[in-house]
């Protein structure tokens, strides 16, 4: 088998917390042992509620916070063996919010080159002529590297976004909700722009989204994150077709809901998302499981693994 393009191995995230000045110090488990590996080429979308841990997680994978425990490997190597400068060559983030990730004070050029010169060792011509290339790539006149990001719509800030996330030519894109902020119509182009891109410079994406619609648009693999954990991974038709873990199936009849652009407004379960620092023994899907049995309040489900699909759930049917 080929080594996958981005890996994770046991990998978990903790924090510390104090909810107020005085107030106690609460542990919160945001990424608890998610496990996977994406192919090159590939894209997995990792969709949960608000508050499941899957921004966490694209923090971690980024090297932007480092992880409590276990370990990201791009290409088979460790990423937490490499500088920043080697990480960023391997990987690079597109963020939601277009307008708050770019710099306002500087010419959409200067945003696009920032990575080559903080990776040192490029000549201006270079820099400017890959500045220029990539620019083209998203759709976008050489001539707006001149402009400000106020100068510039919603989808084209993003457009700069990505183009500043390829001009390193990384292998790997983490793409943290990129087209939540954008307009339903914006929203289509930019997702059509990261599918060429991926078909034609081959790259892996990792698509974090709590939009289910989008995440069935782009995903080959999806994993379903629930409060730190991964409870449901398989190719995306499988999963769309036939979801297994009931707290999917609640997820996918959410879509159905008149309000799409609010993501998941109510995934039918009653009580609102648990908290991440105070986590039901058993299967922590249990208090909002409307197939929970007796066994399901003390005792955590195991992965199961099938062909093509890896579940936590006492119940499943993974043949
Ligand atoms: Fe529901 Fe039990 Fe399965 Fe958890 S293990 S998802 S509570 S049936």
């Amino acid at each position: 088998m080929s080594t996958p393009a981005i890996e994770l191995r046991d990998l978990s995230r903790h924090f510390r917390v104090r909810s107020g000045l005085f107030g106690a110090p609460r542990h919160v488990v945001a990424v608890d042992g998610v496990s996977f590996a994406v192919p090159a080429g590939g894209v997995l979308g990792v969709v949960g509620e608000s508050g499941c841990g899957k921004s966490t997680l694209a923090r971690v994978i980024l090297g932007l916070l480092p992880p409590t425990s276990g370990e990201v490997l791009v290409d088979g190597q460790r990423l937490a063996a490499m500088d920043r400068r080697a990480r960023a060559r391997l990987i690079q983030p597109v963020f939601q919010d277009p307008f708050s990730s770019l710099n306002p004070r500087r010419r959409v050029r200067d945003i696009v080159a920032l990575p080559l010169v903080a990776q040192g060792g490029f000549a201006q011509s270079e820099i400017r002529s890959r500045v220029d290339e990539v620019l083209g790539r998203v759709g976008l006149d050489p001539a707006m590297g001149e402009r400000l990001p106020a100068q510039l719509s919603g989808g084209q800030r993003q457009r700069v976004a990505i183009a500043r996330a390829l001009v390193l030519r990384p292998r790997i894109v983490v793409c943290d909700e990129p087209t939540s902020a954008l307009d339903v119509s914006v929203q289509a182009q930019i997702l059509n722009l990261l599918a060429e891109l991926r078909r034609d410079l081959g790259l892996t994406y990792l698509f974090i989204s709590h939009n289910l619609a989008v995440v069935e648009h782009v995903a080959t693999e999806v994993a379903v994150m629930y409060l730190g954990r991964i409870v449901e991974r398989r190719p995306t038709e499988a999963l769309f077709a036939a979801p297994e873990h009931p707290y999917t199936r609640a997820l996918l009849a959410s879509v159905l809901t008149p309000e799409p652009g609010l993501g998941i407004p109510d995934v039918g379960l009653g009580d609102a998302m648990p908290d991440p620092a105070n986590i039901p023994p058993g299967c922590r899907f249990h208090p909002r499981c409307p197939a929970a049995i007796a066994r399901c309040r003390s005792e955590a489900p195991l992965p199961r693994r099938g062909r093509d699909i890896e579940v936590e759930c006492h119940l499943a049917a993974v043949g």
